[in-house]
């Protein structure tokens, strides 16, 4: 086996941009740019003040809009990601029972934050095996239901639709993390599309963002009346009035609501989610294309419908190690190809979001390609 520490990609392969990890992800230098025109008048200064509660609007009147959302639906943030968002809901949105379907690491880890709380009954998990989907169904008591859309560790994603046959009230909590703003949804069949920007937000971590439907703010004003202890860092109901007031409870990372608001405003004015969705299936069949021609390369999701469009998992045989391949790609400037360590597999991970161009990712299969022949 070459050295791998030898292998020089020509520059005329290379993408223009070797950002393709899935979070945090590649953030548009044309955003960054527009940041540093505010750099001063901006960044540094209150967060109760009109300058960046204008940022706050537009970041949430832009995500109405590119959602479509549905009458009586809001957008709420806060801060802590989505990792605060479960917390947030384990306190402030489940009354008792939860059903989790878990495909992988993230839907894994909502379900034992709502294990782990002990005014809060066994919640019910269906988990599937990873690149397998898991499914929600229909169990009395249960008042709510979680699942990922896109399941960042492994790569499947499914459709987003309600439960058929649930109690009435039951809730509807999506894991849009790595799907929002990439992958099409119906923000209907969901009273919490959840996610953070640091994913096809094309933006920094540190906040998370519900669309929120009128049962599930009716649901978090109905536990908080309860007089159950809510830490007031995750109150939902706090969440939510600051929202209303385009602040937030304590303070924000303004760098991350200004660069979510450029890349939702860019994806708008692209054409907004159809147009994304529409540009992470031309990445995903660029990529899911060359591994179908390949000799050495496997989609590792082997259901095409369920295999996600935002973020690809591609096995190698075992004859070339996808840890070398990455380590090249990266000592070329290509980086953050590597799966998730957890999965354990001889594998390449790629996020597909919008803000990376289809033409890099046919560069990056290029490369593949270029250093596999030499490794
Ligand atoms: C990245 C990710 C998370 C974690 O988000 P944080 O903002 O880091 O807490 C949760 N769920 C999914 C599906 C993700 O992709």
């Amino acid at each position: 086996m070459a050295d791998p520490s030898t292998i020089r990609i020509p520059d005329d392969l290379l993408p223009a941009d070797g950002r393709f990890g899935c979070g945090p992800s590649k953030v548009r230098p044309e955003a960054v740019e527009a940041l540093s025109r505010v750099s001063r008048t901006y960044l540094g200064t209150s967060h109760r003040q009109k300058t960046v509660r204008n940022e706050v609007a537009r970041l949430r009147r832009g995500l109405a809009e590119f959602f479509s959302l549905p009458d009586g639906y809001e957008v709420i943030l806060s801060n802590g990601g989505t990792t605060a968002f479960w917390e947030s809901a384990v306190f402030g949105l489940i009354r008792d029972r939860a059903q989790f379907a878990t495909h992988g690491e993230f839907g894994a880890k909502f379900a034992t934050a709502v294990r782990a709380a002990p005014f809060l009954g066994e919640p019910t998990v269906h988990s599937a095996t990873p690149g397998t989907a898991a499914a929600l169904t229909a169990e009395a008591g249960v008042d709510v239901y979680g699942i990922p859309q896109n399941e960042t560790s492994t790569g499947v994603s499914v459709p987003v639709r309600r439960v058929p046959g649930a109690d009435p009230d039951a809730l509807m909590l999506i894991d849009a993390t790595s799907g929002a703003g990439g992958l099409d949804v119906d923000v209907a069949e969901t009273d919490v599309y959840y996610f953070a920007p640091q994913k096809c937000f094309g933006s920094d971590g540190g906040i998370w963002i519900g669309l929120f439907s009128p049962a599930a703010i009716a649901r978090a004003e109905e536990i908080k009346a309860s007089g159950r202890y809510i830490p007031a860092f995750l109150d939902v109901v706090t969440a939510i009035e600051q929202s209303r007031l385009e602040q937030t409870y304590n303070t924000p990372a303004l760098a991350t609501v200004f660069l979510a608001a450029e890349q939702t405003d860019w994806m708008l004015s692209q054409g907004g989610l159809a147009w994304a969705a529409k540009r992470t299936a031309e990445s995903a069949s660029i990529i899911y294309g060359w591994a179908a021609r390949s000799s050495f390369a496997t989609p590792f999701v082997t259901d095409p419908a369920v295999r996600s469009t935002v973020v690809a998992t591609i096995d190698l045989d075992p004859a070339v190690s996808a840890d070398a391949v990455s380590a090249v790609l990266r000592a070329n400037g290509i980086v953050d190809t590597d799966s998730y360590r957890k999965l354990g597999r001889n594998q390449l991970r790629v996020a597909l979001f919008p803000a990376v161009e289809p033409s890099d990712v046919e560069r990056l299969t290029h490369c593949i390609d270029h250093v596999v022949e030499r490794l």
